[in-house]
């Protein structure tokens, strides 16, 4: 894929650089930022010029309306390193044409392809030592967008702030992952925000979420909000389920995100000749199947864990533990889609961009 870059990306270099500081080897997830951050400031309609400068705490009045009405949206990616130092970016478009929609849904401006894609190569170009080698390995890129303009009327801003921020990753394993099965709350509705990434989502979440870690599960499985009987997302995932040798997965919608993982496991499944049927799955479909046994795998995917399996879930105050099995559908997905975005495997699909 061809990459535009800003034709005018000015760089401010940190005097002294973090990396030493740093002990990759036990970095919990999104405390470690790199040495610099992009800035682009929106005003007057229309965009200014990026710039990469020292990364540093950032001064906005009280009154900004992300404050007040969280007009806030963001992206999450990550910058993988080959065993021959080149640094590669997966299906950035994706999270660039997924951002914009984001900013019309929660009424903030769209951005070019030259700040958004374009500044991400520079930033994490410049950044290339903070991606270090080896699969466990990655460099997390967190674009994101927010209102910035003052004043407590409740409308949209006229002023905002696009940034990109990065922070070193170790691979993230969640351990054993046990979910309830939301029966009252709901993360998304129809005609509301839920297809966006917008912060006031996540927000929305941690309250159920706090419930269900009291309860001893990690995660929540959303379910529709109208009838709760549809299975939807776990938690701040795409959610597939395995049940004999095909796997679901709910089609995307306005109450389901529309995970870049998700659509690369599917196309990476159908490719090798697994069934993959993009269609609701129901509560009772899978208590049925964790009855008679045909349920064999639940997993969430998203770019921070990948793949992550799940292992059992509540419903109804009843908990079904899915069986241990072996050839892991999960695992061999989330292997095969590691493999590319690490240069290990051949990217058929043209989803990878060099740095
Ligand atoms: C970000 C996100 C996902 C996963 O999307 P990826 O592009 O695969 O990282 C899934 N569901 C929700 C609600 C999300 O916010």
């Amino acid at each position: 894929m061809m990459l535009k870059t800003p034709n005018e990306i000015d760089i401010v270099r940190a005097s002294t650089s973090k990396i030493n500081e740093v002990d990759f080897e036990n970095l919990s997830f999104g405390n470690t930022f790199t040495d610099h951050m992009l800035v682009c400031d929106y005003k007057n309609g229309q965009w200014g010029k990026p710039i990469i400068k020292p990364y540093e705490p950032f001064l906005i009045d009280p009154s900004a309306k992300v404050f007040h009405y969280g007009q806030a949206i963001f992206e999450g990616m990550k910058a993988y390193k080959d065993e021959n130092d080149d640094v590669w970016l997966f299906r950035p478009d994706e999270n660039f044409h997924r951002f914009n929609k984001s900013a019309v849904r929660m009424a903030m401006p769209e951005i070019t392809e030259e700040i958004f894609i374009g500044g991400l190569k520079s930033i994490v170009d410049l950044e290339r030592d903070w991606v270090k080698k080896g699969i466990e390995n990655t460099l997390y890129l967190r674009p994101f967008m927010i209102a910035v303009g003052s004043g407590v009327i409740a409308q949209p801003s006229t002023q905002y702030r696009f940034m990109i921020i990065l922070s070193p990753a170790r691979s993230y394993y969640s351990g054993e992952v046990k979910v309830i099965i939301a029966e009252h709350y709901s993360r998304a509705a129809n005609g509301g925000i839920g297809a966006a990434k917008a912060a006031g989502n996540y927000s929305a979440q941690f309250y159920p979420q706090k419930l269900a870690q009291e309860k001893g599960f990690q995660q929540i499985i959303w379910t529709d909000d109208a009838t709760h009987t549809k299975l939807e997302e776990a938690g701040t995932m795409n959610v597939f389920f395995r049940i004999n040798d095909t796997i679901y997965t709910a089609p995307t919608s306005e109450r389901i995100l529309d995970g870049v993982t998700r659509k690369s496991l599917i196309d990476i499944a159908r490719r090798d000749g697994i069934k993959v049927e993009e269609r609701s799955v129901l509560v009772d479909e899978i208590i049925a199947g964790a009855k008679d046994g045909s349920l064999k795998e639940i997993f969430g995917a998203g770019t921070a864990a990948v793949v992550s399996p799940i292992v059992g879930f509540q419903y109804q105050e009843h908990y079904y533990e899915l069986p241990k099995i072996e050839n892991s559908i999960a695992i061999q997905l989330k292997e095969k889609l590691t493999k590319i975005q690490y240069n290990l495997a051949e990217d058929t699909f043209g989803w990878t961009v060099k740095v």
